[in-house]
């Protein structure tokens, strides 16, 4: 059962974990936690300032978020609870402004000091959370997640090693589990070998749920968030947004890219290996189901499961009579960006022309510059990529037909259908979103 940081940012969240958390004593639950909201990015933003030379202020920024702890701590546990988690509070404190004085005096890497300095918003939490499930009376013990998930050197986005990591994690739990207890420890946070603090990346706590779950073989990993599962389109665009009962890997992760709100694949890969359901559910709603991601999720009868969209979008079109016949030119195009690190997302190609979609345009004047050597380039701003994502689509005749139908009197600037069989991808002008959204969504779930 992972908790997202909203799901603990004060003592009636906390409160609400607890009984969530009962709800499935029975079923031997290990408890993953994010740091309290806003925590993380205090943390980063208190190791800037740091850099900047001013690490008492850099230390003093954070000081209201250590009191959000103590608050906790007051309204949910016993005074013994208190003075001990008080005691840990003032021990981490120390160490802290200990670590951002050696980021102002650059004394150590700085990768290595903002992991260590960013650990301890999952530190704080999963202690504070395990004294919190105490005093409700469940049997839980904080574990460091520094001691279960091993990873390399890349600070700031580790990747874990599964075998060492599979192993801990197994000798270390498994025997508390069998003894009735619950397991409670921070996510996104684990050590290299040589036993150095790194993390998983941001939004890391769900890789350290799914790597959890798949190495106990869970029956099911939950990943309790703020939103009720994953919802047939955004909510903000469309008013009758609703959840979607089932969905595959697959379908969330081509889901993943538009937002947040979904796992990102990477995160859900462990288990994607041992076929582990995972569960996406609301804190606020905890009686609500949520939503499911199996291996394979049902064909609805209408087939779309969901109309995702994102805005911001630039389209670059690249055509060259030279490019006719020839090889080796979209490797040309594709290296250019890779010179320039930037992500494409959407890729169409014609015999002389390719069209391609960015989110990311810091570095589009020097790759138009670079581009311009192959051919003539075009830039097409406030575009929005929409995906259209159900079971099966591709083999499914007059999907296509029916979308475009149902959205005639709009532009499409660009296609993708194929590469995916659960996704069809197309791409309009960004001030038509709300119009195409509204209209999938009426005719595809009303
Ligand atoms: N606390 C970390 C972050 O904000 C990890 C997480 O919440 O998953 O990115
Ligand atoms: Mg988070």
């Amino acid at each position: 059962m992972k908790f997202g940081g909203t799901s603990v940012q004060d003592a009636s969240a906390f409160a609400r974990v607890a009984e969530i958390v009962r709800n499935e004593n029975e079923n031997s639950p290990v408890v993953v936690t994010s740091a309290m909201s806003k925590v993380t990015d205090a943390l980063l933003n208190a190791f800037d300032l740091a850099k900047k030379g001013d690490y008492e202020f850099a230390f003093a920024s954070i000081e209201p978020h250590f009191q959000r702890h103590t608050k906790v701590a007051e309204e949910l546990t016993d005074n013994a609870q208190q003075i001990f988690f008080q005691s840990e509070l003032d021990f981490a404190k120390n160490e802290l402004a200990d670590l951002l004085m050696r980021v102002s005096r650059r004394s150590l890497p700085l990768q290595m000091l903002k992991d260590a300095i960013v650990s301890y918003g999952e530190q704080l939490s999963s202690r504070l959370l395990a004294e919190v499930l105490k005093a409700k009376n469940l049997n839980a013990r904080q574990m460091d997640a520094r001691r279960l998930i091993v990873t390399d050197e890349e600070y700031g986005a580790a990747t874990p090693i599964w075998s060492e990591t599979e192993k801990l994690i197994q000798i270390e739990l498994q025997p508390l589990i069998e003894a009735g207890e619950i397991p409670v420890l921070g996510g996104f946070i684990a050590a290299s070998r040589s036993g150095e603090t790194t993390t998983l990346g941001r939004g890391g706590s769900d890789y350290s749920a799914a790597l959890v779950g798949a190495a106990l073989r869970g029956g099911e990993i939950q990943i309790w968030t703020d939103v009720t599962g994953v919802l047939t389109c955004d909510p903000r665009v469309c008013s009758d947004a609703r959840t979607i009962k089932t969905l595959s890997y697959e379908q969330a992760a081509e889901l993943a890219y538009f937002g947040a709100k979904v796992l990102h694949p990477k995160t859900i890969q462990p288990a994607v290996d041992f076929q582990i359901p995972v569960r996406v559910c609301n804190s606020h709603q905890p009686s609500e189901k949520g939503t499911m991601i199996l291996p394979k999720s049902d064909i609805m009868p209408r087939v779309i499961k969901s109309i995702a969209h994102k805005t911001g979008i630039t389209i670059l079109r690249i055509t060259s009579a030279r490019m006719l016949g020839a090889y080796g030119f979209m490797s040309a195009i594709f290296q250019i960006f890779e010179r320039h690190r930037t992500v494409i997302d959407v890729v169409t190609t014609s015999e002389v022309s390719v069209s391609l979609t960015l989110d990311n345009t810091d570095a589009i004047d020097a790759i138009v510059k670079d581009l311009t050597r192959l051919g003539q380039v075009k830039i097409e701003p406030d575009q929005a990529v929409i995906c259209v994502v159900g079971e099966g689509l591709r083999g499914m005749p007059g999907v296509a037909a029916e979308i475009f139908s149902t959205i005639s009197d709009v532009n499409i600037s660009l296609i993708s259908h194929g590469a995916s069989s659960v996704n069809l991808t197309f791409v309009i002008k960004e001030n038509e979103v709300k119009n195409v959204i509204t209209k999938l969504h009426n005719n595809f779930f009303n």
